[in-house]
């Protein structure tokens, strides 16, 4: 029987295996489990839908995982957690670090206010395989390029050995009910939970079903599968990581331990260089505090973003008249996720094609997104806009057509979210209005009702934002 008590404040580690501040909790105390919804966190980058209603369904399996003692609260976790290790006389407070500045800010603060109070408080690492502290070129500066920056990684130590379910957890119990995750109300007014439950499965024993079934089915050809939205040859896992149901840690090992049975060295490669990604876009997030905002390039705080209500109304609803574009925005709308490939041209399209401003992109899957994250959101965009660190050069600017036409050859991703398109041959799905009259006719279309027409031409659009990056250069 133990008699201290600890509290562990979970935030993004939302599982108890490979869980280092639990872990440690759990060997010398009784457990006070809390999670904080810290609404006013990030002001406009406050959760959105997407995130809120994976939370709830992860809450709800973690609760699981603790016997029902997690107690939930909403509000300030500067003034929140001060206030329950007093109440409840705690002699410590546990939680895993964030590399998510915005968050890191939030975390220096709680750890003052409750030194003030003469309460211990321990931080533990457990998002990240490499510290982004300890990775530096030789002159101490950060890396701004991801190969260096990944090889310098792998010359480290290996990411540690994830921890197993800590043994004789004794969890302090009170009475939760005022306390629940219902009373977060992370499904008031959401409206996804509808589309998006068919799904999903949240919880930590989900992500490791998950990651279980990709070794076996998707990562054999992962290195070229990857690439074709219609293919299952990617892992889903970015709502589980991002939520911490499975920690990086985990994935890294168990792919290095078991891939082999299923996959080449190439296969395994490539995904954990994939971590490697996430990897750097925390680094560079950690490195440049204001990434998720500011532009990592100064020179595109001159550039003239035009800002068309209509155009990004069709963007957004999937109606601009290219399918592959209208396909992958119907797929965040209806499940949540969008194929990384796909989140590449519709980026592309939005900031290149429409001049539309990437924050304004990154924002609406922001709102969507399971696995909306502050580092790979805004990182990932900065690099299709062309003013990120290592990015895609402005003048890389992908065709909707020739992408759908390579990666989606015989349309089914177009068909699956683009049903009214789905009865068209192949040869016309990625630019239906070049189909001639009468087989539009028959595969029951007429463009501009039916369908829409293009918004805007490829070309024009194409000449008029290079034009825009050439002038950025005077
Ligand atoms: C414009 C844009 C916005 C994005 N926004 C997000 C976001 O908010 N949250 C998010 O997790 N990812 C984001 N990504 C990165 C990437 O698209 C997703 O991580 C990936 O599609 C998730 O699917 P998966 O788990 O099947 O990936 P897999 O291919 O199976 O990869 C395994 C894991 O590696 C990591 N990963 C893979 N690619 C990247 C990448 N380019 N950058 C960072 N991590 C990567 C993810 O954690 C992913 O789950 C964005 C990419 C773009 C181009």
């Amino acid at each position: 029987m133990k008699h201290e008590i600890i509290i562990v404040w979970f935030r993004r580690d939302l599982r108890v295996l490979d869980n280092p501040a639990f872990h440690a909790a759990a060997a010398q105390a009784k457990i006070l489990p809390i999670y904080i919804f810290d609404q006013d966190l990030k002001s406009e980058h406050a959760i959105g839908d997407g995130s809120k209603w994976w939370l709830h369904h992860s809450l709800q399996s973690l609760q699981g995982s603790l016997d029902g003692s997690l107690r939930c609260y909403i509000g300030d976790a500067v003034k929140i957690l001060p206030k329950l290790a007093k109440e409840y006389k705690v002699t410590a407070v546990h939680f895993n670090k964030s590399y998510d500045s915005v968050e890191m800010k939030r975390d220096h603060a709680v750890e003052l206010e409750l030194q003030k109070s003469d309460i211990e408080v321990k931080m533990f690492d457990e998002s990240l395989l490499f510290s982004p502290s300890d990775i530096l070129k030789k002159d101490g500066t950060p890396y701004k390029v991801f190969t260096p920056f990944y090889r310098e990684c792998l010359k480290g130590p290996e990411p540690r050995i994830p921890l197993p379910k800590p043994r004789n957890i004794e969890f302090f119990t009170t009475k939760v009910d005022k306390h629940s995750i219902e009373s977060l109300q992370l499904l008031e007014d959401n409206s996804v939970e509808n589309r998006f439950e068919k799904h999903w499965k949240p919880g930590e024993l989900s992500a490791h079903k998950r990651l279980q079934s990709f070794i076996k089915n998707g990562l054999e050809n992962y290195a070229q599968g990857r690439d074709f939205p219609a293919l299952k040859n990617v892992s889903r896992l970015s709502a589980h990581i991002h939520f911490g149901e499975i920690s990086a840690h985990q994935i890294w090992h168990e792919v290095k331990q078991n891939g082999h049975e299923y996959a080449n060295k190439k296969n395994i490669s490539c995904l954990l260089k994939e971590l490697g990604w996430r990897e750097f876009s925390y680094y560079v997030l950690y490195h440049n505090p204001t990434m998720y905002h500011k532009n990592l390039q100064e020179k595109f705080d001159r550039f003239a973003w035009r800002y068309s209500k209509k155009d990004l109304l069709a963007w957004q609803t999937g109606m601009t008249g290219y399918p592959i574009v209208d396909a992958s925005m119907r797929e965040l709308f209806t499940t949540g996720y969008m194929h990384n490939r796909m989140r590449m041209v519709v980026a592309s399209f939005l900031v290149k094609n429409l001049m539309i401003d990437w924050r304004t992109g990154a924002q609406w899957f922001w709102q969507l997104l399971v696995d909306a994250d502050l580092a790979s959101n805004s990182f990932n965009w900065q690099w299709v806009a062309g003013c990120g660190y290592d990015a895609a050069p402005y003048f890389r600017i992908f065709n909707p057509i020739t992408q759908a036409k390579k990666f989606d050859p015989a349309g089914e991703y177009i068909a699956q979210f683009v049903p009214e398109l789905s009865k068209l041959p192949s040869k016309y799905i990625a630019a239906p209005w070049l189909a001639p009259e009468q087989v539009l006719k028959k595969a029951g279309i007429e463009m501009g009702v039916d369908y829409p027409m293009p918004i805007i031409d490829l070309k024009e659009s194409r000449d008029r934002a290079l034009g825009s990056f050439k002038a950025l250069k005077k």
